[in-house]
């Protein structure tokens, strides 16, 4: 049976008696660019010569275009999971919920097949598509016993949106993660929350950006929760809430003001919980440009007596 035309449907919600469709409130995230950026590639480990290739660092040293990742330690076919293509299945993940709400969703990879882009190239995409947001998606590979999610920002900042924009992102996602129930890292950074130097991905960016470290792939809990589609579904929407979360918060308009530089800086960091941490700073040792092998040369002592939850080891499968 062919549907009844618009104009005679007179009981369908929302619909007036006219048959013209009440215009809805335009929402803050329609049509808002978001760049999704699933850490590594498929093609990394087959491709050492590309992938070793050095790149700026952003804070005048060099790294690696791009690393292998992490993967869990399973032999099991059900639980061997290699962290590219964990990282690029949360990330279809969110592109699908984000899509549903009418965020433009962009990616720095297209599959999981190929090399690279290197970590470079990945931030140079921010400013490309013009997005308002960038979120690298990735799993950690550290010690055992830690398990839980963190989120990283740039700190010191290099520019107006590694600020306040980039934190308060950063602080957005540790939220909406929390809050859908994920555990909040017990072996890195303060409250899920991680400033870092050395990511150059976020170093790079010239647009709002965070990395977020879903979990630690050599946990087996946390294992199990990357391994299955529930619990992926759970990573992702966590990811995607704080992502709508701060598009809703934070107008285009005033991110171009932020980015242009028409506002008075936001490098403080005001924003975020952890801003009484020192637990985490390395301040002399910031400059440091020597292409770090050896993140763990400055550690400083947490005085605190707080959670011991707060440390100064580095995730080591971002870049
Ligand atoms: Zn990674």
């Amino acid at each position: 049976m062919d549907p009844a035309p618009a104009a005679s449907v007179s009981d369908g919600a929302g619909v007036a008696d006219n048959g013209v469709e009440p215009t809805p409130a335009p929402s803050p995230v329609t049509d808002r660019i978001v760049l999704l950026d699933p850490g590594h590639n498929g093609g990394n480990a087959a491709n050492p010569a590309a992938i070793n290739k050095k790149v700026p660092d952003g804070r005048g040293g060099t790294k690696a275009c791009n690393t292998v990742g992490s993967s869990t330690d399973a032999n099991d076919e059900y639980y061997a999971v290699a962290e590219h293509a964990f990282n690029f299945d949360i990330a279809l993940r969110v592109k699908e919920l984000l899509e549903s709400k009418h965020v433009v969703v962009k990616m720095t990879r297209a599959d999981d097949k190929g090399v690279g882009p290197c970590v470079n190239k990945r931030a140079e995409m921010a400013s490309e598509v013009n997005a308002d947001a960038m979120v690298s998606i990735h799993a950690d590979g550290a010690a055992a016993s830690g398990h839980g999610f963190h989120v990283a920002y740039s700190k010191p900042p290099l520019n107006a949106a590694q600020g306040t924009p980039s934190v308060s992102l950063a602080t957005a996602l540790r939220d909406s993660m929390s809050g859908e129930g994920l555990i909040i890292s017990t072996y890195i950074g303060k409250q899920g929350l991680s400033a870092r130097d050395d990511l150059a991905g976020l170093n790079l960016s010239k647009r709002p950006a965070a990395l977020v470290e879903c979990g630690n792939m050599k946990n087996p809990d946390d294992q199990v929760a990357m391994s299955n589609p529930q619990g992926r579904q759970r990573f992702a929407e966590g990811i995607a809430a704080g992502i709508l979360d701060w598009l809703t918060h934070n107008s285009a308009q005033s991110l171009r003001a932020v980015t242009s530089g028409k506002t008075k800086s936001t490098t403080s960091e005001s924003a975020s919980s952890e801003t009484k941490s020192t637990a985490t700073t390395k301040s002399t040792a910031s400059a440091k440009s020597k292409s770090s092998s050896s993140p763990s040369t400055t550690k400083s002592t947490p005085k605190s007596t707080s959670s011991g939850s707060s440390s100064t080891t580095k995730s080591s499968t971002a870049n």
